[in-house]
């Protein structure tokens, strides 16, 4: 038992930490794993205590419904390193609490918030050295919550695993991308689960992230599920345009990833006393913004690369081409707010970072 306070955690620590034979500046994402893991089981109506251990392989039997029926969700964030040194978190309840929607979607049984956050500060207070200086990357934290149920039947999970896992990479030079707007594909539709992340929304996006390589693009860009007319987000991306110096973003409705990066972009960009317009755009009203001038920016946002500019929209037989990074306005100023916030550079005014001892 470790010093958590009221938290249950047992700590089996690898017997030599792989740390020292590895450059924390130079590591690609998820190439190498950190020396620890937390897992956590759920069953009999309660969540038993947590272990971290050596990262490595579980032992599962192959009828659980996580990998029969896709009962399984997860969230990605991140860990900093201050110029002061200190391990710092952003907004990690909002994290928590997504993940709990997550699992109530897929009747999996949510993990209480406090639980989530306590055992997060315990794995991270164990492969704290794992966090790169702060300007060489971040750590990414992956939880996940899935089902260990190997009834075969189709019903709710009664026996669940919570596992989190981190590994560091190094900030890397993000070119803008292109993304294919398809026709083809949906990611979601009302009363679905294009709000929430389960594992089966990122393995039906697959062919239309194929479809998108096969246009010469990066990315699929995801009309709405009913008319394929309305903008809806970007790869695993939320999205945002310019036009005419104002910023339009899709709003929540059940069929968009309510992105922590999303909600702390529109934040900032208000703050710089920038108009954010969250209404539905469609496909033909970004083409005729190009097609008068007025479409000056696209971007995409997300915990792995924060912002990500947009170079090129391909639809049906049309490609617009957006203005070079050099010349945009918006995006490039807020990434930089952004991220110097969540690395302990800059002022904090909406208190949104996590200090960890
Ligand atoms: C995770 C995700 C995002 C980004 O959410 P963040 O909280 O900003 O990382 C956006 N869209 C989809 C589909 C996602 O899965």
């Amino acid at each position: 038992m470790s010093a958590f306070g009221a938290v249950d955690v047992r700590v089996e620590r690898i017997s030599a930490s792989r740390l020292p034979s590895f450059d924390l500046g130079a590591s690609v994402f998820g190439s190498e794993m950190s020396d620890h893991m937390l897992v956590a089981d759920f069953a009999r109506g309660a969540w038993g205590e947590a272990r971290i251990v050596p990262h490595g392989p579980m032992p599962l039997v192959p009828g659980i419904s996580a990998l029969q029926y896709g009962l399984s969700v997860f969230e990605g964030m991140k860990a900093h390193r201050s110029p002061s040194g200190e391990v710092l978190l952003f907004r990690p309840e909002l994290n928590a609490q997504r993940l709990v929607r997550s699992a109530e979607r897929l009747a999996l049984p949510p993990l209480p918030p406090e639980r989530f956050l306590a055992w997060l500060r315990a794995l991270l207070d164990i492969d704290a050295a794992w966090v790169p200086p702060g300007d060489r990357g971040a750590l990414y934290i992956r939880p996940c919550l899935f089902s260990i149920d190997a009834s075969i039947r189709v019903k709710p999970a009664e026996a669940c695993r919570f596992v989190m896992f981190t590994f560091p990479f190094a900030n890397y030079y993000s070119a803008s991308i292109d993304v294919y707007a398809t026709e083809r594909y949906v990611r979601a539709f009302p009363g679905g689960t294009g709000d929430i992340k389960p594992a089966g929304n990122y393995a039906a996006a697959l062919l239309a992230e194929r479809e998108a390589a096969a246009a010469g693009c990066q990315s699929a860009l995801w009309l709405d599920g009913l008319t394929r007319t309305q903008v809806e987000e970007c790869g695993v991306m939320n999205v945002f345009f310019v036009i005419d110096g104002q910023v339009f973003t899709p709003p929540l409705g059940g069929t968009i990833l309510p992105g922590v990066t999303r909600d702390s972009v529109i934040t900032l960009l208000r703050d710089q006393g920038v108009t954010v317009h969250e209404v539905a755009l469609s496909i033909e009203e970004v083409a005729r913004a190009f097609d008068r001038g007025a479409l000056e920016e696209c971007f995409g946002t997300g915990t792995a690369a924060t912002v990500s500019h947009i170079r090129r929209i391909r639809w049906r037989d049309r490609d617009f081409i957006l203005p070079p990074v050099e010349q945009r306005r918006i995006a490039p100023k807020v990434k930089e707010s952004l991220v110097a916030i969540m690395t302990g550079k800059a002022r904090d005014p909406h208190e949104w970072v996590v200090r960890l001892e």
